[in-house]
Formats: C-alpha cells, structure tokens, sequence
C-alpha cells in the first residue's frame, strides 16, 4: 500500500503515519524529518533547506523530489509506505506520478485555529522528532522514548506558524481536489465537528476505517 498523508501543519501527520508504519510494517517517509537530519548534520542540502523552513516557506520543489525519489528506490519501500509532508504542491504531486503509483492520499482535516492552538502548544524532541502536547506533559518536558530535554521547533514559533498555514492554503490545499479527480481521496477529520480536539487514538481509529479497503 503506498499512501500520501495530505493535510495542514499540525493536523497530526506524523503522529498518525507513526502508527500506520507499525500497523502494516512500511516505511514512514517524512520529508520534514529528512530535511531537519540534512540540516542537522550541516550538509549542502540541509544548509540550503533551512533558509526557507525557518521563514515557514516551501524548499524547492526540485530539492525534495530528488529526496524522495531516492528514497522510494530503496528496498524497504518494495512492498509500500508513507509519505508524510510530500507532496506539498501540484507540481511535486505531478512528478511523483512519474515515478510512484499511489493507492491513497489521506486528508487529515482541521480548522485553522486548532491548528494554531496545537502547533503553539507542541514540543519535539531533537532526537527522535516525537511531538508532544504540553498540555499533557505535566511539567515533565524531556521525551518519553529517550529523556531528552524537549524543544520547541523553529518553526513552531508564533510568527512562523501563521506563514506556514498561508502556505499551506495557498501551495498545498489543492493537492485536495488533485487527489479527489484522482480518485484517490479519503478524508479524515481530526476534530469532533465543531473544532474541538479529540483523542489521537479516535483519529487513528478513523484512519484505519478509511484504509481498510485498501490493505
Ligand atoms: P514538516 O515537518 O512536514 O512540517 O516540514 C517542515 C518544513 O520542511 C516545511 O515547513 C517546509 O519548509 C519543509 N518541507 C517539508 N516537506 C516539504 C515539501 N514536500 N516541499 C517543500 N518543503 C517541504
């Protein structure tokens, strides 16, 4: 099964593609996460990369197809996997075509203001990249899989986030109505219906419902 997670920052995409690589035992593939490891480790791309991902701008689209096409041609995505944060634009979509066959794209919906409210109200771990609700954490801020101190990610801080949801409506939002012409669209809203948060494990319920028919 190769599945995109569509959806805006801080929808859960990362959390919830967690779990399905575990589920159905296929890579999850994050292009955030493979930019954040290229920055980490100083290299030409990842220098480049974080010009743009701390203003909350998109990376060229030329930078993380050829990420993603080298990725996708290793031998752990023989028998599927996810693609958590690409595609992010029609034309990135376009190009995965050329060289992918995608059985699903997922949408995670949400209203922008929960979005705002969760990604200033997250912490990650610098090591793994878990996210966490600080609301949840109860004063212990260090990481539940490694005790390292948690952070609040560069781009997670308020004047950054507004510009990463403009970006998301502007370059993102129609992979929307790409996917659905496609065929290929499932939506999953992550909210009760009225904008209110819900437990990740009810959202992770409505995703394997939608995936069903195709495992
Ligand atoms: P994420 O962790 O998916 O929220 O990605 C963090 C940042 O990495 C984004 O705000 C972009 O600057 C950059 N990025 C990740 N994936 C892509 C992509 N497919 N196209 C362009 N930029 C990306």
């Amino acid at each position: 099964m190769n599945i995109i997670f569509l959806g805006p920052p801080g929808a859960g995409k990362g959390t919830h593609a967690n779990i399905i690589s575990a589920k159905y035992q296929i890579p999850h593939i994050s292009t955030g996460d493979i930019l954040r490891m290229a920055i980490a480790n100083q290299t030409e791309t990842g220098l480049r990369a974080k010009e743009y991902m701390d203003k909350g701008q998109l990376v060229p689209d030329q930078v993380v197809i050829d990420i993603v096409k080298e990725r996708l041609a290793m031998a752990d995505c023989a028998d599927g996997y996810i693609l958590d944060g690409f595609p992010r634009t029609v034309a990135q979509a376009e190009e995965l075509g050329t060289f992918a066959k995608i059985d699903v794209a997922l949408n995670l919906m949400a209203s922008d203001q929960l979005l705002v409210e969760r990604l200033s109200g997250r912490l990650v771990c610098p090591l793994c990249g878990a996210p966490y609700r600080i609301s949840a954490l109860g004063g212990d801020l260090t990481c539940r899989v490694d005790s390292t101190p948690l952070i609040l990610r560069e781009d997670d801080k308020p004047e950054t986030v507004d510009k990463r949801l403009e970006v998301y409506h502007e370059k993102t939002a129609p992979l929307i109505d790409y996917y659905g012409k496609l065929g290929l669209l499932r939506n999953v809203a992550i909210d009760g219906g009225t904008g209110e948060d819900i437990p990740v494990e009810t959202v992770a319920e409505r995703i394997s419902k939608a995936l069903e028919e195709f495992a």
